[in-house]
């Protein structure tokens, strides 16, 4: 099969929807059900309709735009990622997923193939967690990981709620209609920019994700007994903030020790109460996140981390409150999937490398539902989510490619 994908058409759409924004360029700031990002939806919808894809946009505006198949009722193969950008963006991060796998189905056209299973180009609604405060809010409805119910009491910093922004929207339907059935798809594979400089290090243009790391989070609230700084004497002392230093030390060594480097945890935020010089801290909020390919071991750093809270709250006389906020499981990858990704880049010689995908995406909650891959490509210094986000029109060209490719070989 001869694949002519057209790297200009595809930056210059790139170029087009980056535009779309809220923030002067480069930057792009598209936040979820803004006029901006239904300005940027209605834009995409347009070009898929011009490339004879069948439209549909489900309750929570996922955006489903597919090339019917020779068996129609066939489980259909998809691709797609997002195009909600947090404030201050770049252009590349999800937009390429999405525009390039509108060009792969475009390219796959122009060639003559005609699949058998359906093509679907999916647009998963606020991968961001800009507004509602929850990262792969579509996503996560589609593979049933949120429950309706939790989805309708979202409410964004203005007090707007979730069924208020989406009534807005002028999307219909019940949350509960979004999840997907049982399978729906014979796979889904995400293009994604790197995000990492892994690639760009190795001097290679295609990673084959085999594996999506998975964060846990939690808040950390350490109540000690505050004073003036002078006055108070150190036998007498529940400095709060003390007790936080201990705590952090104890997460990252808890890390450092799970015996894989694929374990990583970070204290993010430290706020400190009263926050004055001459001030014992009285109280202590921390955010933790942490982060691994495989579930035990994430799990038995949280059980360290939940041990050094219990010895460290005694023997400082403080007391430490948790409060876990998500703990999505890891994925990996499908092996078929992963098996037709490297043979289109043997098919296309092009070399590629096996991967982690430490960011989380919305493969991790499409892998609930469908066997999943992913396929990265380099960004310049692995930047992300900043406006000099980068990446280049042949690395573009080449995912694009390969996607095409394996697309065409898990349709037929
Ligand atoms: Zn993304």
């Amino acid at each position: 099969m001869h694949l002519d994908v057209d790297r200009d058409q595809l930056a210059a759409e790139i170029e087009e929807l980056a535009r779309i924004s809220d923030a002067e360029a480069p930057a792009v700031t598209r936040i979820v059900f803004t006029p901006k990002d239904l300005e940027a939806r209605a834009w995409f919808i347009a070009r898929c309709k011009e490339a004879g894809l069948r439209v549909r946009q489900d309750p929570i505006g996922n955006i489903f735009a597919r090339w019917t198949g020779s068996d129609p009722m066939a489980p259909a193969v998809a691709t797609g990622s997002h195009i909600d950008a947090i404030p201050n963006a770049g252009k590349f991060d999800g937009v390429v997923g999405v525009l390039g796998g509108l060009e792969a189905i475009r390219s796959l056209q122009r060639s003559g193939f005609r699949p058998k299973h359906p093509i679907e180009l999916l647009v998963f609604t606020s991968e961001e967690p800009t507004r509602f405060g929850i990262g792969c809010l579509g996503s996560r409805l589609l593979s049933g990981t949120m429950s309706p119910d939790a989805a309708s009491k979202l409410i964004d910093r203005d007090g707007a709620s979730l069924e208020e922004a989406r009534g807005k929207a002028g999307l219909k339907g019940e949350l509960h209609q979004v999840k997907l059935p049982e399978g729906y798809h014979k796979a889904f594979i995400e293009m994604h920019i790197e995000q990492g400089p892994f690639l760009e290090q190795q001097k290679i243009s295609l990673g084959i994700v085999t594996k999506i790391a998975a964060p846990a989070s939690l808040r950390i609230s350490i109540e000690g007994t505050g004073g003036h700084a002078g006055a108070v004497l150190m036998p007498e002392r529940r400095d709060a903030l003390c007790a936080a230093a201990e705590l952090i030390l104890a997460i990252e060594g808890a890390a450092r020790t799970s015996g894989a480097t694929d374990t990583v945890a970070t204290v993010g935020i430290c706020e400190v109460f009263p926050g004055a010089i001459n001030s014992i801290p009285s109280r202590v909020h921390l955010s933790v996140d942490v982060r691994d390919t495989n579930l035990e071991r994430r799990d038995a750093v949280m059980r360290s981390i939940e041990t050094a809270r219990q010895t460290i709250a005694t023997k400082r006389q403080v007391s430490i409150e948790q409060h876990l906020l998500n703990a999505d499981p890891p994925a990996d990858c499908d092996p078929a999937i992963i098996e037709a990704l490297s043979q289109s880049c043997m098919t296309h010689k092009q070399p590629f490398i096996p991967m982690v995908s430490r960011a989380y995406h919305d493969s991790l909650f499409m892998s609930r539902i469908a066997p999943v891959g992913m396929l990265f490509i380099p960004c310049r210094s692995g930047y992300s989510h900043r406006p000099d986000e980068y990446a280049s029109p042949e690395d573009i060209q080449r995912g694009v490619t390969i996607l095409a490719q394996a697309l065409a070989t898990l349709a037929s």
